[in-house]
């Protein structure tokens, strides 16, 4: 499974990738929208985790086009948050997220979303 991380903050993407590598899933990563957008098309990840807060436009807006464009639309999305508030989950999901995950979060959090909202579960090495 193939992970692009669209993060802008340094500590956490360390974060997100030291746990992916971990897992020992393959990962990309992006410090801003138009360079994620711009991976995703090239590269076409299982699954995209997105920061909200981002420094060129917001999570929304880049999971938006990437959901309106048929070659990328079918790549899920996980919103990350933070400063997450009561009912965030919800709004991200109607908004067109396919997973959700506030931050600071567990490690097993993270894995637990990523699983729950990709299908292809190849990557995951817990069943040995
Ligand atoms: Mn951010």
């Amino acid at each position: 499974m193939k992970v692009l991380i669209i993060e802008d903050n340094p500590l956490n993407m360390k974060l997100i990738t030291e746990i992916l590598k971990t897992e020992g899933f393959e990962y990309l990563e992006a410090k801003d929208a138009s360079k994620g957008i711009e991976i995703a098309r090239k590269e076409l990840p299982d699954i995209i985790l997105m920061d909200i807060q981002l420094p060129d436009m917001n999570g929304i807006q880049a999971m938006r086009k990437l959901k309106n464009n048929s070659n990328t639309s079918s790549i899920k999305i996980i919103a990350l948050t933070a400063f997450a508030m009561k009912g965030d989950r919800e709004r991200f999901l109607r908004e067109g997220f396919d997973g959700y995950l506030a931050k600071p979060f567990k490690y097993s959090q993270l894995i637990d979303v990523i699983n729950d909202t990709c299908q292809c579960r190849e990557a995951s090495n817990k069943g040995g």
